[in-house]
């Protein structure tokens, strides 16, 4: 596929493969965008800025609608898409697709809800015979930048609200999944949107990162991606509003009055969905020491029946990982807990891409795979005794994105709510719940600020202040 810069689709001598995790094939290959195309987006989305701001609300909204039925009338062909450029299973991808159309579909009401307030200017002395109001209006370029785990839903819900926003946009999706974000764009203009609001730009983000979260001209730079980059781009931004998107090491707490049968259910497929590169998904879980035997059992049962290999077969439950070099990663920290006294008690192998789906038990402190972010399909199980000392526990990783517990007990619930340091605490459910119209993001590692479409909406446009002085208002 050709990228979208200065509102034409180019090639370059030099392409990206995009290849199948599954089994290395071949699917397309993409530009690989040079310095000068960095700043020929720059300068195409800088202009563009007055094209994208005089676009009416019922514009923005009309073209983010129809952007919406265009994706939900070809939902099988981008969940395609997602489930081959990826990792997700084809039934994973189908979700990924539909929740599209939603986070589109909330853009476009969204835009229409985008409202000011009036001001009492004479509420303090020296206001008198002032009215005025503030309204909001575009920031102006967006860059979005974006991950691979997500390939078409986190790219709208970034050109969702910018545009909702009137805003101009440069979007740099992950590299090794363009395709999705690619056909996204196709389906904005297919849809209307003037072909200079957007400039999406493949290429490698190592390489042309700093230029481009550096440059003036960019007012917000929207991220979602892992700690280190993050905390690169947030060096290198300058005077300009971040959104920081980041990764997690999410805990579950299961209480002993707890539904453990549910709890083990859907933790099962928190810890496992698109190979465990998520990041809501369940990494660690501490369990009351009464019904930790009856979870284990359930969760490693249910593990077990796990169906992994080709993600277009639809009875597949899990697929590879993105690259094999992550598969291998993932393969040294199992063997790392290993031999600081884990034991696996369930999967633990490796073969080409596919891990199997993982379960630890007696992970000690010191293993990188219980205080980092795993973002791969393992889960470590922990017994405990005293809420408290679990709560400390779950709290222990430098993020906090999300955190899930399991109770009947309304006060433990509360005691649960009050005490985990995350961005959501979700309650009977597994930390791989996400509304797409909710404010979503972390604490601490895990980031700053909340995506979710009215709260982005709210980054990327700013108060602009009215105040009319009327001193003939005496007189009335
Ligand atoms: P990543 O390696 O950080 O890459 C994310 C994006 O940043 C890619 O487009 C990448 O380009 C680009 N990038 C890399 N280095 C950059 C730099 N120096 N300057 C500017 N851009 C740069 O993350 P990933 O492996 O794709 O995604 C996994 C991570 O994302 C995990 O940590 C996960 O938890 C996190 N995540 C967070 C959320 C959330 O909403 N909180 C959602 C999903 C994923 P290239 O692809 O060319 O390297």
């Amino acid at each position: 596929m050709r990228m979208l810069l200065a509102g034409e689709w180019v090639d370059r001598a030099e392409t990206i493969d995009v290849r199948d995790p599954f089994d290395n094939s071949l699917i397309d290959t993409v530009p690989s965008a040079t310095h000068d195309d960095v700043e020929t987006a720059m300068a195409a989305a800088f202009a563009a800025r007055a094209t994208a701001r005089r676009m009416t609300t019922y514009e923005r909204s009309r073209i983010l609608l129809k952007t919406a039925a265009i994706v939900a009338a070809r939902v099988e062909e981008f969940a395609t898409t997602i489930a081959r450029e990826g990792s997700k299973t084809i039934r994973e991808a189908r979700k990924e697709a539909n929740r599209t159309v939603n986070t589109l579909t909330i853009s476009a009401e969204e835009a229409k809800r985008l409202n000011g307030e009036t001001i009492p200017f004479d509420s303090f002395p020296g206001g008198e015979h002032r009215r005025g109001h503030y309204e909001r209006v575009p920031i102006g370029v967006v860059l979005a930048i974006t991950p691979f785990n997500d390939p078409l839903n986190l790219v709208a819900h970034k050109l969702g609200p910018a545009i909702a926003g009137g805003n101009s946009v440069i979007l740099k999706p992950a590299t090794v999944t363009p395709l999705s974000a690619l056909k996204l764009t196709e389906a904005f203009l297919e849809a209307g949107l003037p072909k200079d609001v957007l400039q999406t730009i493949t290429g490698n983000g190592a390489v042309l990162g700093d230029a481009l979260v550096a440059d003036e001209r960019v007012r917000m730079v929207s991220f979602t991606g892992g700690l280190e980059a993050g905390k690169r781009i947030t060096t290198r931004a300058g005077l300009k509003k971040i959104g920081m998107e980041l990764g997690s090491n999410s805990p579950v707490v299961v209480w002993r009055d707890a539904d453990v049968e549910w709890a083990a259910e859907t933790c099962v497929s928190g810890a496992f969905w698109a190979a465990g590169q998520n990041c809501i998904g369940v990494q660690r879980i501490y369990i009351h020491r009464d019904v930790y035997d009856r979870f284990r059992d359930l969760f490693v049962e249910r593990t077990k029946a796990y169906r992994i290999g080709d993600k277009l077969d639809e009875a597949t439950d899990m697929g590879p990982m993105i690259t094999e070099a992550e598969a291998e990663r993932v393969e040294r920290w199992i063997a790392e807990a290993v031999e600081k006294g884990a034991t696996i008690a369930a999967g633990g192998r490796r073969s080409g891409a596919l891990v199997e789906p993982t379960v630890l038990e007696n992970v000690p402190a010191d293993a990188t795979i219980h205080y980092e972010e795993v973002f791969g399909p393992t889960v470590n199980l922990y017994p405990f005794d005293e809420l408290d000392d679990a709560i400390a526990s779950a709290n222990s990783a430098d993020y906090g994105l999300h955190a899930a517990a399991f109770a009947r007990d309304i006060e433990i619930c509360y005691r649960l709510v009050q005490g985990l340091d995350a961005g959501s605490v979700l309650i009977n459910d597994s930390t791989d719940y996400r509304l797409d119209s909710m404010p979503f993001g972390g604490i601490k590692g895990s980031g700053l600020g909340r995506e979710g479409v009215k709260f982005s909406l709210q980054e990327m446009t700013e108060p602009k202040v009215v105040c009319w002085y009327l001193p003939e208002l005496k007189k009335l």
